[in-house]
């Protein structure tokens, strides 16, 4: 490229995502980066944009997930150079903020996700040849040289989600399951299936996956499941209270978006678990107080705070953690419609999608 346009997934509005031309962005503040994509990748909620449950303005070039090569940087910028291999944050965040200096990233007040329209900072993404970086020295991380893109591109989102369903979502929290623990998972998607390579890196003795897709209970065996359960066939609270010596699942992680898992974790949890909500449930639903004070149970609910990529780049470094086997399609990013239409109606025995531009 190198010229003043490149290709990107643009929102038309709608439920319609097209691959059009439009500007290729520059640098606007000395602490921005310019990064060439090589490889991104298509979200979950992305989806939740083309479902008009994500506000994004028609125009927009969205996708959030991606990791390229630095091609200009602001003046400045200092820990990354043109021509580094880096990986980025689904987001941006300032770095300097009390929110920020506090690790809470995700709520910078000066920040945002890339491609998720006003509520997120409007930011463009990265769906797309080239990506504008904000606060480049925050946002990006050089990728060691042994490592390829696919290995490490989940890290700046769904792996980041999936560690705090097993670490819990407060900034200094360390793990929601003692080594020999039980973990029920609701989701064997993307996120379900980051979270089951985080619950084997703290100890989970028993990893229950919950899913009523076959295809994708049978890629979370392959990665190491103990107990599959298809809601469709069998009630997945009484085959958890089964798995678990009628005691309940320790922790239980909703990262499927369903209010019905939602309620099943809160029942198939044992006393004094923890109930994590990873799954964006977008209605109002109502509890049973009456029933849940006499768990003594703990619910937390999370979006994604990337303060684990080193932890996480080590992990994968050490082979400890690999994500690729999740990579069920890699497609040109001028097929973009197609991946969409494909990741959406999960047909293909899709799981999750990389566009190269
Ligand atoms: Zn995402
Ligand atoms: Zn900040």
């Amino acid at each position: 490229m190198g010229g003043l346009y490149m290709k990107a997934v643009v929102y038309q509005g709608n439920g319609v995502v097209k691959v059009q031309e439009v500007e290729k962005p520059t640098i606007i503040k000395a602490d921005d980066a310019i990064v060439r994509v090589t490889t991104a990748a298509i979200c979950g909620s992305d989806l939740h944009i083309i479902h008009g449950v994500l506000p994004v303005d028609p125009g927009t070039v969205i996708g959030h997930e991606f990791v390229g090569i630095v091609e200009e940087v602001g003046s400045a910028v200092t820990t990354v150079k043109p021509g580094d291999r880096v990986l980025s944050m689904a987001g941006i965040n300032c770095g300097k903020c009390p929110t920020c200096r506090s690790r809470k990233v995700w709520a910078c007040p000066n920040g945002g996700i890339f491609g998720n329209g006003p509520m997120f900072g409007n930011l463009q993404g990265v769906q797309a040849e080239f990506a504008r970086v904000q606060y480049a020295d925050e946002v990006l991380t050089k990728i060691p040289d042994q490592l390829e893109d696919e290995q490490v591109i989940f890290v700046g989102d769904i792996l980041a989600t999936g560690y705090l369903g097993i670490t819990g979502v407060k900034p200094d929290d360390r793990g929601l399951i003692k080594p020999g623990g039980s973990v029920a998972i609701y989701g064997s998607g993307p996120v379900g299936l980051c979270t089951l390579a985080a619950a084997q890196i703290y100890g989970a003795a028993k990893i229950i996956m919950v899913d009523p897709l076959e295809y994708r209970l049978e890629m979370a065996g392959k990665m190491g499941a103990d107990v599959l359960i298809n809601p469709d066939k069998v009630d997945p609270v009484k085959a958890i209270l089964e798995a678990t010596n009628g005691l309940g699942a320790e922790l239980a992680v909703e990262a499927s978006g369903s209010d019905e898992a939602l309620y099943n974790c809160i029942h198939s949890v044992c006393a004094a678990g923890t109930v994590n909500i990873l799954g964006i449930v977008n209605k109002p639903i109502q509890l049973d107080f009456s029933k849940l004070i006499a768990k003594n149970i703990t619910i937390e609910a999370g979006i994604c705070n990337v303060i684990h990529t080193q932890e996480l780049l080590d992990l994968i470094s050490a082979a400890r953690i690999d994500m690729m086997p999740i990579i069920t399609h890699t497609m040109p990013l001028a097929d973009a419609e197609k991946a969409y239409d494909i990741f959406d109606k999960r047909t293909d025995g899709v799981v999750k999608i990389i566009l190269k531009p």
